[in-house]
């Protein structure tokens, strides 16, 4: 079949498939750019392979071109250099000798060359001894027939389709499968795993009957990828349009106890004296789709680029309960509760990000604050609430405050639309209360307006612990109203403690 679509008629691939002849090799684009190519979806990177073409023998182009010591895959960097060359002065070549590949970029996009090649797996790692092969062989190692179609770039059969698993099939059917046993595609690198969840959720796909089996069967050997990459995909997950859908398959294969032990902790209903309580398992995936919801314009693809801001909400999402299993405990007149899970779960954040190699830095920080913030603003729709419960919330939450309101809108799931409808008619009320407060008192990005510096100075200490009491007072008085958050009144304020304390 020859492809008949306006991207493959780009110029830069016409450029490509002309030096590849020139220089007597075959290449191809293959993997992600040509099955987003029959979706549809947008793609910046294209990945190009490139074979010996029978025309010239593979020692001719050796011998002139590349050197033994250059390795195996001299093909993708000699194909890379000529397209640089013909693309001049835009165009930046990075060239990789140990792993015979070059990229190259150019108006945005980056171009990844590589010699075709074939792989063969050792038990312990996921990392192939690698061999120059065929075209054929180099499709048989991808990871799902729909990542394995390849386009021929050369001028005797531009715009060729070469799809030996019926990628195509596939793509109609909306089915992830790999190309061959999937026990064997599995187990030589696990991570693949990973990857058949990923581009299910992301593409809104099914996976294969043979291929979910597999992945059931060979989950032990995830143990042998790194947390990071399984960061990676996990991300990826997280920023699709209904991120639920791979946290369920990753339950549903047996991969979550192993990756995430406290997630499937959510899961299940425990019954008591004919009560039970709410699933956290699924009531957590509908608060992450409840936010992902919240960005709907996106298709998937965009969710690279969502900022990172929306990935870290879903994932204080994800863990807004986290602590639940922890402080579940059974009262005979209240039924289950779950006091402090906020408090528990918040301090769960730490250990969780570090263990799946998340970064521990102020994301981490924010999704820490966000847990333990959640239950707050519940506890602010009464009418009696007074100002100074908004104003501590408001100092803690800071300029998260408008995140957090989202996730505590999220975060209601009753299946009793009336129960819905008043709660988000109770959180308005709450925002507009904070609109006012904060148009008042200024007090979401508030500091002390009195420093500990400014207080030593004033009655001549040395740094001490009074000073810290000092402070916090000045602190609590504007939080709970009793002074304007002003500099003035602050110091009126210190001074009057100052002298009560000399009594
Ligand atoms: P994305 O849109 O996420 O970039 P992609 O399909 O381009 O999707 P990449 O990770 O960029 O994914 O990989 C490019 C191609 O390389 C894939 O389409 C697939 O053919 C192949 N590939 C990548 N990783 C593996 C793997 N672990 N096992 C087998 N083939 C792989
Ligand atoms: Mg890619």
């Amino acid at each position: 079949m020859i492809v008949n679509d306006p991207k493959i008629e780009a110029p830069v691939l016409h450029l490509i498939g002309e030096e590849a002849d020139r220089l007597g090799l075959e290449c191809y684009v293959i993997g992600g750019w040509v099955r987003d190519l029959f979706l549809h979806r947008p793609s910046d990177d294209i990945d190009v392979v490139v074979v010996t073409s029978d025309k010239v023998t593979k020692d001719k182009v050796t011998k002139d071109k590349v050197t033994k010591e250059e390795g195996r895959s001299g093909i993708g960097i000699l194909l890379a250099e000529a397209v640089a060359k013909r693309l001049g002065k835009g165009a930046h070549i990075a060239v990789f000798k140990t792993y015979g590949t070059a990229q190259v970029k150019h108006k945005g996009q980056e171009l990844e060359f590589v010699g075709a090649r074939r792989e063969s797996y050792r038990r312990d790692s996921r990392n192939p001894i690698v061999e120059d092969g065929t075209l054929e062989e180099d499709q048989n190692r991808r990871d799902f027939t729909i990542n394995a179609m390849a386009i021929c770039l050369n001028k005797h059969s531009y715009g060729e389709l070469l799809d030996p698993f019926d990628g195509i099939g596939d793509l109609e059917r909306c089915i992830i499968k790999t190309p061959l046993d999937p026990d064997i595609t599995f187990s030589d690198d696990p991570l693949r795993m990973m990857r058949a969840i990923r581009f299910a959720t992301r593409l809104g796909f099914n996976l294969d009957g043979e291929t979910f089996d597999a992945i059931a069967r060979n989950k032990e050997r995830i143990g042998i990828i790194t947390k990071e990459r399984i960061a990676e995909e996990l991300n990826k997950i997280m920023l699709s349009r209904r991120p639920s859908e791979g946290w369920i398959l990753l339950d549903k294969t047996g991969l979550l106890p192993l990756i995430f032990p406290e997630l499937a902790a959510l899961k299940g209903v425990e019954v008591k004296e004919g009560r039970g309580h709410k699933d956290v398992f699924y009531h957590t995936l509908k608060v992450l789709d409840n936010i992902a919801n919240l960005s709907p314009a996106l298709s998937s693809r965009e969710g690279d680029k969502l900022e990172d801001r929306e990935l870290w909400l879903r994932w204080a999402a994800l863990l807004h309960d986290i602590g639940k299993p922890r402080s579940k405990a059974w009262d005979p007149q209240a039924g289950w509760t779950f006091r402090n899970h906020n408090y528990i779960g918040a301090k769960m954040v730490p250990k969780i990000f570090a263990r799946l190699k998340l970064p521990l830095n102020e994301k981490m920080e924010y999704v820490r604050k966000m847990v333990d913030l959640h239950m707050r603003p519940i506890n602010l729709i009464e009418e009696t609430v007074t100002d100074s419960a908004v104003r501590r919330l408001l100092f803690e939450a800071g300029d998260d405050i408008d995140d957090l309101m989202l996730l505590c809108d999220a975060d209601i799931t009753s299946r009793n639309e009336q129960k819905v409808e008043r709660f988000h008619r109770n959180y308005q009320l709450v925002r507009q209360k904070m609109v006012e407060l904060e148009e008042r008192d200024r007090i979401r990005n508030f500091q002390p307006p009195v420093n500990g510096d400014e207080i030593m100075a004033m009655f001549h200490l040395e740094p001490c612990s009074l000073v810290g009491e000092l402070k916090a007072a000045v602190k609590d008085a504007i939080l709970d109203g009793v002074i304007p958050n002003e500099r003035e009144a602050a110091i009126q304020y210190i001074n009057e403690l100052w002298q009560k304390k000399q009594k």
